[in-house]
């Protein structure tokens, strides 16, 4: 039932972003189950996900898949919709869609088209756990999910390294399937060294978990153990002496693991800023003595 305070204010026209839980199936507003009620088709991610959240909340609208698979395709369609004055609410399976999930390319293309776009707050994954993390809230810098694959992993965090020695100091986060977790705390250990860092999990739900730890303690304690559930990892920004706390030899040695000579020389220069010359002895060394 909605309030007496919130009735009289019409929901959005035109194309209207609409959190949903992460979690806990009481984290939705007023103005959202208004919204979804108010229109006339309702696009998510899964239609059967969506369906028991739309039954829960007496909302019976049309309801119609948009993925990354089907994005493009259905554009035209729903722009048209969109000038006959339909209102179109999109969904995402949880939390605020296109954050990590479909829908920027129909907001980009309906923004071009001047069409009207609004979104409304709620549940995201990403700030509930920066703001639980005890870590400096801003500045912050949301990555999203990391590339799955090792190399392109440690690529990607070797840029990020070679950001901070260019003056980046800002908490990071990213989203992370559980079984990459431990994977994932190795790569960051071994690229950006021992730092403050925060694994939140199964957030707004039964069995929410906050873990606190320095990055080393963090990646032993999901080394052999991946976490349950949906994660969210952080790193503290790069402290003013991060380059003394790398090691080389952990971080090429983390490197060579899943990559050739050649670009594990790369992403450690980068992630390093020593001269090429110097890790590329080191490697050579190392991938030497292994085994
Ligand atoms: N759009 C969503 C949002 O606003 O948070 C994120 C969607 S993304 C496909 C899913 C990822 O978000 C999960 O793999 C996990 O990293 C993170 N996530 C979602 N729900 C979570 C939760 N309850 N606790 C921790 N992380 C969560």
């Amino acid at each position: 039932m909605l309030t007496a305070a919130y009735e009289g204010s019409a929901p959005p026209n035109g194309l209207v972003l609409v959190p949903t839980p992460i979690g806990n199936l009481g984290d939705i507003t007023f103005r959202a189950i208004a919204t979804l009620r108010a229109a006339d088709l309702i696009l998510c991610e899964d239609t059967r996900t969506t369906a028991r959240l739309l039954a829960a909340h007496d909302v019976h609208a049309k309801v119609a898949p948009l993925h990354d698979h089907n994005e493009d395709a259905r554009i035209p369609d729903l722009l048209d919709q969109l000038r006959q004055g339909k209102r179109i609410a999109l969904v995402s399976d949880a939390g605020t869609p296109l954050v990590s999930d479909p829908g920027f390319r129909l907001v980009r293309a309906a923004l071009e088209a001047g069409l009207n776009v609004a979104a409304l707050p709620g549940p995201n994954a990403a700030l509930t756990a920066l703001t639980l993390s005890g870590l400096p809230p801003h500045p912050f810098l949301f990555l999203g999910f990391p590339p799955p694959r090792g190399a392109a992993r440690r690529a990607a965090f070797a840029s990020l390294r070679a950001a901070e020695r260019a003056g980046l100091s800002a908490t990071l986060i990213w989203y992370e399937a559980p079984h990459r977790a431990g994977e994932t705390l190795a790569d960051l250990l071994a690229m950006f060294g021992d730092r403050p860092a925060v694994l939140a999990r199964e957030l707004t739900k039964h069995f929410e978990q906050t873990v606190r730890l320095p990055l080393s303690d963090l990646a032993a304690k999901y080394a052999e153990t991946a976490p349950r559930g949906e994660v969210c990892l952080l790193l503290g920004p790069a402290p003013q002496d991060a380059d003394d706390a790398l090691d080389l030899d952990a971080t090429l040695r983390a490197a060579l693991a899943g990559a050739s000579l050649k670009q594990a020389v790369a992403d450690v220069t980068a992630a390093t800023g020593l001269p090429r010359k110097q890790v590329y002895a080191r490697a050579l060394a190392l991938a030497a003595e292994a085994p």
